[in-house]
């Protein structure tokens, strides 16, 4: 069996350094090690619109911000296939066969929905574009018959959601769609980067986020704001580390290197936070090499970014390539799942002679 990636994200605002570590250089990993067949990337605008209604413009923004994310961080059109949502119309009638596979109280249990639907103050309100969100993602990841999908830990409950509905579809209908694995960051630290202000999440709709394309006088500012440990007041104080969102973004992006580099008095991650809990080691001092450490990742991609802004034609032009590549691969599959479904009346030459049969007897 083929071995197929698709992945996303909502183009909500930039990405930040969130996406980096939860989903976006394993991604480029995955697509230079030349072991998946095919990789689609998708912008997922028509989703962003679930809780974006109102302001489409916002939306229609932010499409080309993270098309130069993505190539800033290596996504390669070359290798994957980079395309937007909204121009695959395929996806929304896959949905909407889908829909009749899920129950409301399903879709109620789902908890990052839950999460998101009180983040965003719904209540009541819930757009039931975004109540299904998670079936509209179940036809993203089916319609390219996905075998693998990176993202971070909130989506663990999108690809279960979707896991069933490929269950039930062939259960129904006969063997047609693949079910997905996911593929969750090896480090803890990145199943769910904590916000600079020390909430759950870093997300572009809570602003507490570091982005890609910050400058590093913006980063510095974030990093040395950053909430730490409540109860280290003075230096001699001993510290916590588990949750202190500075230690968990080095854990994310620390590497052994970054030490000899930038604070050659300590080997390792390990020493520091030893001293930390000890007592004696400030606040300054780690965010002042969280900063390093930052800017050296972010510096290249901050550096490709500008020469990809150079010429946002050719961006633009490469979605729309992306678009009509990725468009090919949804047909085949929904053009599958309507014969699977029985409604392909008219290339169903044993139904039409079976039905002349009956008539003319
Ligand atoms: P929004 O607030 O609009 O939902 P978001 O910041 O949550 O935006 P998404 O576009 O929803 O970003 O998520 C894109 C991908 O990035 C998903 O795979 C998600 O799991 C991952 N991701 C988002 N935020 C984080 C985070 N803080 N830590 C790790 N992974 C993350
Ligand atoms: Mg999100």
């Amino acid at each position: 069996m083929s071995k197929i990636i698709l992945t996303g994200d909502r183009p909500t605002g930039k990405l930040h350094v969130g996406h980096y570590v939860g989903s976006l250089r394993r991604r480029v990993e995955l697509q230079n090690s030349g072991e998946f067949d095919k990789i689609f990337i998708m912008i997922a605008d028509a989703q962003a619109l679930t809780d974006n209604a109102d302001n489409p413009e916002k939306v229609r923004q932010n499409i080309i911000e993270v098309a130069l994310d993505y190539l800033s961080c290596g996504l390669d059109p070359e290798k994957s296939t980079i395309f937007v949502q909204s121009q695959i119309s395929e996806l929304c009638e896959l949905s909407f066969y889908y829909m009749n596979l899920v129950t409301v109280s399903r879709l109620q249990r789902n908890p990052t929905v839950k999460a998101e639907i009180q983040m965003r103050n719904f209540e009541a309100s819930i757009p039931v574009g975004f109540f299904t969100y998670p079936i509209s993602q179940a036809s993203d990841i089916t319609a390219f018959k996905a075998t693998t999908v990176p993202v971070g830990e909130d989506q663990l409950p999108m690809i279960e959601q979707t896991k069933e509905i490929v269950r039930k579809f062939n259960a129904v209908y006969g063997d047609t769609l693949v079910e997905p694995e996911v593929l969750l960051p090896n480090n803890k630290a990145c199943l769910r980067l904590p916000g600079t202000d020390g909430k759950a999440k870093m997300s572009k709709s809570l602003g507490n986020c570091i982005y890609l394309s910050d400058t590093e006088a913006d980063v510095k500012t974030k990093v040395m704001g950053m909430f730490t440990d409540p109860n280290h007041l003075r230096v001699e104080d001993p510290g916590e580390v588990e949750n202190n969102p500075v230690f968990i973004y080095l854990d994310a992006f620390a590497k052994d290197e970054h030490f000899k580099e930038f604070l050659p008095d300590y080997e390792n991650l390990d020493a520091l936070k030893a001293h930390y809990k000890r007592g004696g080691l400030g606040d300054v001092k780690v965010k002042k090499f969280l900063n390093n450490v930052l800017q050296s990742t972010l510096e290249p991609i901050r550096k490709r970014r500008k020469e990809f802004e150079k010429d946002i034609p050719a961006v633009y032009d490469m979605l729309k390539k992306g678009s009509d590549v990725a468009r090919i691969t949804a047909a085949q599959t929904l053009s599958e799942v309507k014969s699977a479904m029985k409604i392909n009346y008219f290339d169903d030459e044993t139904l039409i002679k079976m039905q002349s049969e009956k008539y003319s007897k």
